[in-house]
């Protein structure tokens, strides 16, 4: 067995898989993947049949990753020949005096040239009849978003990382980390795999795996969940009759046309409790699944209806809820991503990025809003702000 290479990647969710299928592009056989379970597990953040796209962000620097991503999905698409990215178009709702103000999604987007509608509470419903909503409402609907086809996805980079010539193995815990001079050690209760340069992808055990380098930052790891509904009509929710949506307040409330199952899927962000990733359960929280009936039943009554399951899923989140893409203080040869529970829409960019730094030590955009050291990542007890 081939122990030694120039590249290992630690963790195949989302951004691993995006990652090693990156690398493979360029360093082919010399690309190893370890995943700690089995590939395709349900117990990190990146499976179910959805996420949400979009290029409607808050600051310049999510929509102009944005824009990267569908670029780095669609190379994915050309190369797998599987579809990855659904677009739906995406609706931005708020009250006129939310706590989440869609101006910052106005300017982010103006200043990137990215068109939007401005529609208000009579347009919407006249479009969406789906929607019930009162005159105090307002939305931001951009054409492009749509749905990330999550585990289709992260298949379609792991085929195409495979069929490159990376090596992915499952069940296989990297255990401790040791650098030295050029070389990485990886241990695993198989042996010690050797490589230039690692990538950590280890979403909610990203400190397990810092820890192996002397590193821990303030992170939180939450227990969310998403619901199916059977509704009555479910063609009424169809991709191309009903688009992705968010609730823009606190709470936040996100669903998805009718995909994957036999009705739409609804969900509040960031309204889970803290765990850990060895620890949490896979229980319904029947408060977080009321407050999501209750949205519903307000503003989009005919996507209620019998609970079709209910799956529960974690978030990493870090106090800015900003990304980490970086390479690892004191160790030159270690990159690492974190996706602060909104990262699945960039998998493949984030992905891409990942074997730039490894590949060249640089990367082709920015990283600065996602540097490891930044001020808050050093605090103890940093404040926290999970609505953007
Ligand atoms: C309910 C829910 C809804 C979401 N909605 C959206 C959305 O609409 N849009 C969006 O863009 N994002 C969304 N996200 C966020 C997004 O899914 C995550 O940010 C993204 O999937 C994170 O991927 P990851 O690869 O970092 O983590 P993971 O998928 O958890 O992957 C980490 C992997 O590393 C492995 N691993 C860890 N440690 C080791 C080790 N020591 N050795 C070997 N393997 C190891 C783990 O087993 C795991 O497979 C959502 C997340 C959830 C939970």
């Amino acid at each position: 067995m081939k122990r030694n290479y120039e590249y290992i990647v630690l963790g195949l969710g989302g951004l691993g898989s995006g990652a090693a299928y990156w690398l493979s592009r360029k360093a082919g056989g010399e690309v190893l993947g370890l995943e700690q379970y089995e590939i395709g597990h349900v117990r990190g953040e990146s499976q179910d049949h959805s996420r949400i796209i979009r290029l409607s962000y808050h600051n310049t620097a999510y929509v102009e990753l944005a824009k990267l991503a569908y670029d780095a999905w669609h190379t994915l698409e050309r190369e797998s020949g599987d579809q990855v990215v659904l677009k739906t178009g995406g609706l931005d709702i708020a009250k006129h005096d939310t706590k989440i103000p869609l101006d910052t999604y106005r300017t982010a987007m103006s200043a990137c040239n990215v068109e939007y509608e401005d529609l208000d509470a009579d347009e919407i419903m006249k479009r969406w009849p789906q929607f019930t909503l009162s005159d105090d409402i307002e939305g931001l609907f951009q054409e492009d978003s749509g749905i990330a086809m999550a585990a289709r996805a992260n298949a379609a980079h792991q085929k195409m990382a495979r069929a490159n010539g990376a090596t992915l193995i499952d069940n296989t815990p990297v255990t401790n980390i040791v650098t030295s001079g050029d070389e990485v050690t990886v241990e695993t209760p198989d042996g010690t795999f050797t490589c230039r340069k690692l990538v950590i992808a280890a979403g909610p055990w990203s400190n397990r795996a810092l820890g192996y380098l002397g590193m821990e930052i303030p992170l939180e790891v939450t227990r969310e969940q998403v619901t199916y509904f059977a509704a009555q009509h479910p063609e009424d929710f169809a991709p191309d009759r009903f688009p992705v949506w968010i609730w823009m307040d606190d709470p936040c409330f996100y669903g998805f046309p009718t995909f994957g199952e036999a009705g739409p899927k609804a969900a509040q962000d960031a309204g889970g409790k803290p765990t850990t990733a060895d620890t949490r359960d896979f229980e319904v929280e029947p408060e977080n699944l009321r407050g999501v009936e209750e949205f519903l039943s307000r503003y989009i009554p005919g996507a209620l209806g019998p609970i079709i399951y209910t799956k529960t899923c974690l978030y990493t989140l870090t106090p800015d809820r900003d990304f980490v893409i970086d390479t690892v203080p004191g160790h030159d040869n270690v990159v690492v991503a974190i996706g602060a529970g909104h990262a699945f829409k960039f998998a493949s960019q984030i992905g891409r990025l990942l074997s730039e730094l490894a590949l060249t030590g640089e990367s082709t955009i920015d990283l600065e809003p996602f540097v490891l050291d930044r001020p808050i990542l050093k605090m103890r007890n940093p404040p926290k702000n999970y609505m953007q």
